[in-house]
């Protein structure tokens, strides 16, 4: 499968989409970031990485970092992970508050903010900073030294955190959030603004790919059936509340975030991430998810 031109004509078809869409500003942080960026890399299971576009640019990981952060909770607590949040689509915005009323505090899925907040509480009981452990976990996923936070996006978004402060003290008065909710905001503002660049963050989703393992370290993340879990998990809930018609049309299980990057893995095959920062209505990038539908049709390859 000649990859490299495949991801050469979604680059070109994908032209007229660039620009389009909305870039995330509720973040101030993320609204000066340029519409018309587009990269997009896939790398296979022997380490090739095939790349177009702006594929080395880092970009504000945002909310991709909840897969990561998700796997690190599920590797400390296993199964019990599920006490703590649960594993539906909520069918409701990202940060919204209203589910969490009327289901006592319990987050539907861990990638959503409620559920993502939960799980930051998680590792912010198990390290000293939960961020630091995030970065070095990412780190060792991809092989690359030079990840870290970017700290002018984190603090953009932690002076408008109103509302996950909300959330967080409300389901602390469930119970739900062991730590003291300001460092629970602060480490989640900070994984949020990890920045990586499509081809880095390709390869740290390649392990998904590879029964849990990562191929060219030979660490074990996660054991096969837990990652076929977390992978199932995506499926469902990993594209905000548009999981369903995301699936639809690209077949694979994804994660994205608002800072318009999408991570999504074919079992056993590769792992692939595309950004553009314009967003969809529902807060996909609108020419990312095109291009992972072109990248599914083209080479005829999902999980389906
Ligand atoms: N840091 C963002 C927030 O909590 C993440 C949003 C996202 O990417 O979904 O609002």
């Amino acid at each position: 499968m000649d990859y490299t031109a495949i991801l050469e004509r979604i680059r070109d078809d994908v032209q007229p989409l660039l620009g389009k869409g909305r870039v995330a500003d509720y973040i101030p942080q993320l609204g000066k970031v340029r519409p018309d960026h587009f990269g997009m890399a896939l790398v296979t299971l022997d380490g090739r990485c095939h790349a177009v576009g702006d594929a080395t640019v880092p970009f504000s990981i945002q909310s991709i970092s909840k897969l990561f952060a998700c796997t690190l909770a599920f590797q400390l607590l296993g199964e019990d992970l599920w006490q703590r949040v649960g594993r539906e689509p909520s069918g409701n915005a990202f940060n919204s508050l209203v589910q969490l009323e009327y289901e006592q505090g319990l987050p539907r899925n861990p990638f959503i903010n409620a559920g993502a907040l939960v799980v930051t509480d998680v590792l912010c009981s198990r390290f000293v900073q939960a961020e630091s452990a995030l970065v070095q976990f990412l780190r060792r996923l991809c092989g690359k030294d030079g990840i870290d936070y970017d700290g002018e996006v984190a603090r953009s978004e932690l002076a408008h955190a109103d509302r996950n402060l909300a959330m967080a003290h409300f389901m602390k008065s469930f119970g739900r959030i062991e730590m003291p909710v300001q460092a629970v905001i602060d480490a989640y503002c900070r994984q949020c603004a990890i920045t990586m660049s499509c081809e880095e963050l390709a390869r740290a989703a390649l392990f998904l790919a590879n029964g849990g393992v990562v191929p060219w370290s030979g660490e074990r993340v996660l054991a096969p059936s837990p990652t076929k879990r977390l992978s199932a998990l995506m499926l469902t809930c990993g594209t905000y509340d548009e999981a369903g018609d995301f699936v639809y049309r690209v077949g694979l299980p994804a994660k994205s975030g608002v800072g318009g990057g999408i991570v999504a893995v074919l079992p056993r095959r590769w792992a692939v991430c595309v950004w553009s920062p314009g967003l969809d209505h529902s807060g996909n990038s609108l020419a990312g998810v095109q291009a992972l539908e072109w990248l599914t049709t083209l080479t005829g390859q999902s999980i389906f």
